[in-house]
């Protein structure tokens, strides 16, 4: 008998999985909104000018490769705070931030996660009804017992709010509670700002543990306007948990570069809690790479590259933004009838479109339309290009 003659074939990744079956695809038309990337008018993944020339400064420094401190890059791991919290905020100056370069927005999440079940080893987590995929996954194989809080209403196409806050009230102290901060993946529907106060209120008078997953800042309105959810939980006085991911917003998804940052009750604490964090990582995978994350910390602490980069950063979010408005136009066209103003009203990459599973199924095989059995779909990867094509495929399966 061998080793493995028990082991099972476990199920593609839901997202992952389809851009295996897309790349196979041999369809010419084929167009992939699949996957949460940004592509750019011509279709084509970019490489941000400021990038580029941060990556040019360090080639051209020829640094040798030492291991880095477990944590990451001091300056990085600063420059998130910056980003996240405001470098002048009370909790950045007086260090009651605990933050630690992760491997991208996935590693910030586990590495805090892993952290809460030693923390909290009984705790259930709750993500929203529906979530990204990989936050149920993910909690559950750190070890919780993962149930959902309603989140999206698709007879409004907005958030079934009243729900979620019974939801939230109703669960016991010192349940985790997993909240997009901003761009919901995969609905594209945020909270407003009176909403959150609720939510924030709800969480504080229950003891909940709020855990903020930061995946696009700067994709919905702006970096401040984006990071306003997680301002308003530091006016509350609430101890959080933020992960970043820079993988959008840099256009680093192969770097993986992100972190985990943990808003504490004092300095003392804070380093407690970072010294935790470290023995997580230590124990995962050591210390984290140092290329993408010097980049970022070299764009984030230049200003004449910050500057750049908030350029390209907004040229990226606008053209999501004209994407949709044409979507809208051409759906209209190829004869999509019903109130379709919902497609810009949401936020970040992607637009929930309320087609069916089957419907899903048959843009892929008579169109080689790739998006999400949920019927999500990645606005940010249309252009001029495919948009035409697409809109008249999701016309005809509409029908
Ligand atoms: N959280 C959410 C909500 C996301 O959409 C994503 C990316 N798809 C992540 C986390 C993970 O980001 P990264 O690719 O940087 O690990």
């Amino acid at each position: 008998m061998s080793l493995f003659a028990s082991v099972e074939l476990a199920p593609r990744d839901p997202i992952l999985g389809l851009n295996e079956q897309f790349n196979a695809d041999t369809n010419p038309a084929k167009v992939n909104l699949g996957v949460g990337v940004y592509t750019d008018e011509n279709g084509k993944l970019p490489l941000l000018a400021c990038v580029a020339a941060a990556e040019k400064q360090l080639v051209d420094a020829h640094k040798a490769r030492g291991y880095l401190p477990i944590d990451g890059i001091a300056a990085y791991d600063k420059a998130v705070q910056g980003l996240v919290f405001g470098a002048d905020s009370d909790v950045v100056t007086q260090g009651r931030v605990a933050t630690i370069q992760a491997l991208g927005g996935t590693g910030g999440l586990k590495v805090g996660a892993d952290f809460l079940k030693r923390l909290r080893p009984d705790a259930k987590v709750l993500i929203s009804d529906p979530s990204w995929e990989n936050h149920r996954a993910l909690f559950t194989n750190a070890g919780f017992a993962v149930e959902q809080y309603p989140y999206y209403d698709a007879a409004t196409r907005g958030v079934a709010f009243d729900a979620m806050i019974a939801k939230l009230a109703a669960s016991p102290a010192g349940t985790i509670v997993v909240l997009h901060a901003c761009c919901h993946n995969p609905t594209g529907v945020d909270l407003s700002s009176e909403q959150w106060d609720k939510v924030i209120a709800t969480i504080k008078q229950h003891g909940l543990v709020p855990f903020v997953d930061m995946a696009y800042q700067g994709f919905g309105f702006g970096i401040a306007e984006d990071g306003a959810a997680v301002r308003q939980f530091l006016a509350a006085g609430l101890d959080f948990f933020v992960s970043t991911s820079f993988s959008k917003s840099f256009s680093l998804y192969g770097e993986r570069v992100g972190a985990l940052s943990v808003v504490c009750s004092s300095k003392d604490e804070a380093s407690r809690v970072l010294s935790q964090l470290k023995i997580v990582i230590r124990t995962n995978y050591s210390n984290p790479p140092t290329h993408g994350a010097q980049i970022v910390a070299t764009v984030l602490t230049t200003p004449a590259l910050r500057a750049q980069w908030e350029g390209e950063l907004a040229g990226m979010r606008e053209r999501i933004k004209r994407m949709r408005g044409a979507l809208v136009d051409q759906l209209t066209n190829a004869g999509v009838k019903g109130d379709l103003s919902y497609i810009v009203k949401q936020n970040g990459m992607f637009s929930y479109s309320g087609l069916s599973a089957t419907q899903m199924q048959r843009l892929r095989s008579e169109f080689g339309v790739y998006g999400v059995d949920s019927g999500r779909i990645c606005v940010a990867a249309l252009n001029d290009g495919n948009l035409a094509y697409v809109a008249k495929a999701i016309a005809a399966v509409s029908a």
